[in-house]
């Protein structure tokens, strides 16, 4: 594939990042609907399998030559495979349909000091999971997973390796994947794609952590219909992603949702960012242990210190969580005026003590809606698994859509 045609390629991958709710359904009869209903026919395999040919057309509402002509080139392509076939009492025996369960991928999630590596299956499956330490010389690290991707391979002979879906902390560029804004990390001069594809000889798909995440709810199903949905992720930053109207938004240069790095308060500490009074550094956990600290006298590292002291009733850690929610949720202020969601996603360290204030950070997110009802607020469960969960998932959505605008070049 010439370079300007993968760039176009790249450009129609990234922009349709989509899942079918198989509770919703609608098919299509149009122009993009060879897609749409292929993605149909897909989701209700990996949702309901086992399912025979004529299972998928009731479902779907397709007639059901549409059914055998797209089953015909998912088996083809290797997603679906042909399992057994089942007699009924009255008419023609049919053959069950299920995912390729040897079709896997490489999930990485990679963090300032250590990277996560997982392998996946298309019903996301977690068949394997490793710790792999960290370097400050991002090159060495790479070359060590390179390391680990090949052994497993080998180790794993039966399974067919798609590639490798890639989560960072920081912002991708949509086009040439580099890795733009990780304010404390220097992987922006670092062609990260680049060296993991020649270390692994895979597909490498890279994106942001928070996007990954709410990529990872989509494709597993969990956002029951909802089609305009703010996900925020509280570490030691403060990331988000955004679909609107059904679809991921990614902004011209990818560097939509950086809600984190507006500035609600101008006399606040200073941010990673060189700005001072960002969201980030008043609502996320870095900000919740230097409260307590301030307000201690003590040196603790990690919120979950915090949280564990509020739970044994320290005032001081009780007043830097509440503080936090209080920030979080004043700062959706932001994105209910922006996008008005009908639900918001909280994933990360602030959901291991949701039951505890939740409400805090619901009570300020109903004061600042200007009118109607204020968004549903969620935690989004287990931060790291969803990064490697979605992964996964964007690896396998961006490599479907590669089958399918090669299939569609042919003659
Ligand atoms: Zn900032």
């Amino acid at each position: 594939m010439s370079l300007k045609r993968q760039e176009k390629s790249r450009i129609v991958q990234t922009r349709r990042i989509r899942r079918i709710d198989v509770t919703t359904l609608q098919t299509a009869s149009s122009d993009i609907a060879r897609d749409i209903n292929r993605d149909i026919i897909l989701e209700l395999i990996r949702f309901k399998q086992p399912l025979a040919r004529a299972d998928l057309a009731r479902l779907s509402g397709l007639r059901p030559s549409t059914v055998s002509k797209i089953v015909e080139q998912l088996v083809r392509e290797n997603w679906v495979t042909e399992g057994a076939v089942v007699k009924p009492a009255r008419g023609r025996p049919s053959t069950m349909l299920t995912v390729n369960s040897s079709m896997v991928t490489f999930a990485l999630d990679m963090r300032p000091d250590h990277s996560i590596l997982a392998i996946v299956d298309l019903s996301g499956r977690f068949l394997h999971r490793e710790n792999i330490p960290g370097f400050t010389d991002l090159k060495r690290t790479v070359v060590q997973i390179g390391k680990r991707i090949r052994g497993l391979r080998k180790q794993h002979p039966h399974m067919s390796f798609e590639g490798i879906g890639v989560s960072v902390p920081g912002r991708v560029h949509p086009i040439t994947q580099r890795v733009l804004l990780s304010p404390n990390l220097k992987w922006h001069d670092f062609d990260l794609k680049g060296a993991l594809e020649r270390e692994s000889d895979l597909q490498v798909e890279i994106e942001n952590d928070a996007n990954v995440c709410l990529i990872s709810e989509l494709w597993y199903g969990r956002l029951q219909g909802a089609r305009n949905v703010v996900l925020v992720a509280v570490a030691e930053g403060l990331g988000t992603a955004i679909l609107a109207g059904g679809d991921m938004q990614f902004g011209s240069n990818g560097l939509a949702g950086e809600f984190g790095h507006v500035l609600v308060d101008p006399n606040g500490p200073l941010c990673g960012c060189g700005q001072k009074g960002c969201w980030e550094v008043i609502a996320s956990s870095r900000a919740t242990v230097r409260m307590f600290n301030e307000s201690s006298g003590r040196k603790v590292e990690s919120v979950y210190e915090v949280m564990r002291l509020s739970e044994d009733g320290n005032r001081n850690a009780i007043k830097a969580l509440t503080a936090q929610a209080r920030a979080l949720g004043r700062g959706m202020r932001m994105i209910t005026a922006t996008l008005s969601p009908e639900l918001i996603l909280v994933v990360g360290d602030i959901t291991s003590s949701w039951d505890s204030y939740h409400a805090i950070i619901e009570q300020e997110l109903s004061d600042s809606m200007l009118a109607g009802m204020p968004p549903v607020l969620r935690a989004a469960g287990d931060a790291e698994l969803a990064r490697l969960s979605g992964s996964a998932a964007m690896l396998m959505q961006r490599h479907a859509t590669y089958h399918r605008s090669t299939h569609e070049r042919r003659p």
